[in-house]
């Protein structure tokens, strides 16, 4: 179902492999992968990777669709705030997740709203950086509705900070991305990062 590995790869025999070079780590990690519990672990192992990083295989045109509709002239602030994510960092391959904000003011053209998170998902189900990603929405936002400004905000708890050597366990890594009037209007700016980062509830 879903996301195979062989999808990704033209030869055959692709998900072997990987689950052959899991069960090598094991190895070398000192593990015996014959023992129990471990001996599915690098069938799951790669069948996980496979799904967090279905990104790769999903493209926003696709994600978006049809739910593209007019703004009947509005040219409101529209704002989804707290939307979930889930990473992994390309440099430890370890997870980093958080929320994201994202705003836009239409020029025209408005996503239904539900569309948003799944175009986080599209580049969150990427091996990332978090300062790549946050770019990466905002120019897809931009490149889909072509709004007069677009402004993208992720709050995001690294695993590869939290878990090794100085645990730094509380904190928070932000990254901003903006375009068009978020970038040159500064009450625009102000608004949107008020609103982002305003108290919940
Ligand atoms: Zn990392």
């Amino acid at each position: 179902m879903g996301t195979s590995l062989e999808n990704r790869h033209e030869t055959d025999g692709a998900d072997d492999e990987f689950r052959d070079l899991i069960r090598r780590q094991l190895e070398l990690l000192g593990e015996d992968p014959d023992r129990e519990g471990l001996v599915r672990t690098p069938e799951r192992v790669a069948k996980s990777l496979a799904w967090l990083t279905r990104g790769y295989e999903m493209d926003v045109m696709q994600v978006v669709g049809s739910a593209l509709f007019d703004s009947e002239g509005g040219t409101n602030m529209v704002m989804v705030r707290d939307i979930e994510l889930y990473s992994l960092c390309e440099h430890h391959m370890l997870p980093f997740y958080g929320k994201a904000h994202i705003a836009y003011i239409p020029n025209g053209k408005i996503v239904g709203l539900s569309k948003l998170p799944r175009i986080v998902e599209v580049f969150a189900r990427r091996l990332q950086v978090q300062e790549r990603l946050t770019e990466q929405i905002a120019g897809a936002i931009d490149e889909v509705l072509h709004p007069m400004g677009v402004g993208v905000v992720i709050e995001a708890y690294h695993l590869c900070m939290m878990m090794r050597g100085v645990e730094k366990q509380n904190s928070k890594t932000l990254t901003s991305a903006v375009r068009g009037l978020f970038r040159s209007d500064p009450r625009t700016r102000e608004e949107f990062l008020t609103l982002a980062y305003a108290p919940r509830g």
